[in-house]
């Protein structure tokens, strides 16, 4: 049989274009030149496309949505490594073999449509029902420091909830972001569901957020990201989900297993570079166990500062924030230049040079150090010393400026972990472990990416992203 070069073209072609609707990785057949599934170059046809999907997916059962969810979790899982090298590539932070990790616990750990559930109220005046009901269109806005892990963390959320999607990613992480909108939109399609169900704009910018957040058919909102956005989401006047900043203490007792807590301090703060928001962002340590924690953190990859060192390394990964009035006080925050960036690059800045085995760059410091008291999402730890427990507390609690985010623990001191809980109010309360047992990695739980502490759902899962709807029938089937 003869074929010529424009049939072979044409079948290469229908193949490609099969394997994409099945759910296979585009990049890896068209050099990523195909046009994104999803991804809209204005948010006005974002809105629009996630509205006619909206309209069919309203109607779609619980084993429909599972089967989709099932589809994302499997694309995650054999695209995750393109994802957190796009993601580091883009942003310049993090590390590429943990975040890794982060997209295989979103795809095995985020709950589906088995976190919904019904409640029966059955009694002598008949039966009640209450269902947890989708929003409709929700739209969220997600941040750098974990891009694509929080598209999909949310989709699976929301979609396995029953709703829409629109996203507004953080622009620098836009084009990571579209990928995992794509995949999203590959998964559904391949599952049997509706085009266009999770939609975003190529170029997000605070005006297409805007017209997100203001547009009518948008029924809830969600924001992941700084105190910024969480402020601007919840004055909207609509439903609105806050996971807004950390900074989370570690507090280590005379109780505690030392060497352990030197290695999990270190593994918990230096994951992915210090960017999730649950990680250990500053130590508070008893002064009698300070000298043996520190010596365990430096066999576990830590670098110490000498006091000369540390005002250099200031001076370098904070900058000045201009005074708003005049004779307001000289403020400092980070320079994001240096956020999520490794201890190793860091060091260098300062003319320090070391080897690959050092993760962390560790210091001492007074209390009011910008380093304990700034959120700054770089592998460096800054180590207090306290002279009682109640002091160590006392300082966690100040430290953690009341966003009820995260807190660790290293004791075997039941009574201070319990005081130590009281005290803080954090969403998350960590005891013994690295701060990622927090969302569920090596520990029970599910996982998210979308933490709201302002709001209070908390770890947030399907449920969250829905409305409870009562169904009432007055003396009738209640069969007893
Ligand atoms: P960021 O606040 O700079 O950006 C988050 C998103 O909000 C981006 O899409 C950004 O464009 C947008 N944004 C920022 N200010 C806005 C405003 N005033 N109006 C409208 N949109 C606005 O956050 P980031 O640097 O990407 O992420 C780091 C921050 O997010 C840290 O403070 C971290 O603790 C927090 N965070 C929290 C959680 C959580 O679950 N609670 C998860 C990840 C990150």
């Amino acid at each position: 049989m003869n074929i010529n070069e424009n049939e072979i073209s044409k079948l290469v072609k229908s193949v490609i274009l099969e394997m994409t609707d099945a759910g296979a990785h585009p990049m890896a057949v068209t050099g990523g030149s195909k046009k994104q599934k999803g991804v809209f170059d204005t948010m006005e046809e974002a809105l629009a496309e996630a509205n006619k999907a909206y309209t069919l997916f309203r109607h779609y059962n619980k084993e429909q949505r599972e089967k989709i969810i099932k589809k994302i979790r499997e694309l995650t899982r054999s695209e995750e490594e393109i994802m957190a090298e796009m993601a580091v590539r883009e942003t310049k932070m993090g590390n590429v073999y943990h975040k890794i990790l982060k997209h295989h616990l979103v795809a095995d750990k985020t709950p589906g449509t088995e976190d919904l559930e019904c409640k029966a109220l059955s009694g002598d005046r008949g039966l009640t029902l209450v269902e947890m009901a989708p929003y409709g269109i929700i739209g969220a806005i997600t941040p750098s420091t974990n891009p694509t892990c929080t598209v999909i963390c949310n989709s699976i959320g929301m979609l396995a909830a029953g709703n829409a999607v629109v996203f507004n990613p953080h622009p620098h992480a836009k084009e990571c972001s579209a990928y995992a909108v794509d995949l999203v939109n590959r998964a559904v399609l391949a599952a049997g569901g509706p085009e266009n169900i999770v939609t975003t704009v190529k170029n997000p910018t605070m005006e297409t957020s805007n017209i997100m957040v203001n547009h009518p058919s948008v029924k809830m909102l969600v924001a992941t990201g700084g105190p910024g956005v969480v402020k601007m989401l919840l004055s909207s006047g609509k439903k609105a989900i806050g996971a807004g900043a950390g900074n989370p203490p570690v507090v280590v007792d005379d109780t505690a297993d030392i060497e352990k807590a030197g290695k999990d301090i270190i593994a918990g703060c230096t994951f992915d570079n210090n960017l999730p928001c649950i990680a250990e962002k500053e130590c508070f340590v008893l002064d009698s166990v300070a000298d043996q924690l520190i010596d365990a953190m430096r066999r576990n990859g830590a670098y110490l500062l000498r006091k000369d060192q540390i005002q250099k390394l200031e001076d370098t990964v904070l900058v000045d924030v201009p005074p708003k009035n005049p004779g307001d006080k000289p403020r400092k925050t980070i320079n994001k230049n240096w956020v999520g960036r490794d201890a190793r690059k860091i060091l260098a800045a300062i003319g320090i040079d070391v080897g690959d085995n050092i993760t962390c760059i560790i210091c001492e410091t007074e209390f009011s150090h910008n380093f304990v008291q700034e959120e700054l999402m770089m592998p460096i730890l800054a180590i207090v010393r306290c002279q009682t427990f109640e002091q160590a507390v006392d300082m966690a609690v100040k430290a953690e400026h009341g966003n009820r985010h995260t807190a660790h623990l290293h004791s075997k001191n039941v009574d201070h972990m319990t005081a130590y809980a009281k005290a803080i109010c954090t969403t998350i309360f960590v005891k013994n472990a690295p701060s990622y047992a927090g969302i569920g990695f090596n520990s029970e739980g599910h996982t998210t990416f979308t933490i709201a502490g302002p709001t209070g759902e908390g770890i947030t899962s399907a449920r969250s992203f829905t409305r409870q709807r009562r169904c009432v029938l007055v003396d009738s089937l209640s069969i007893i």
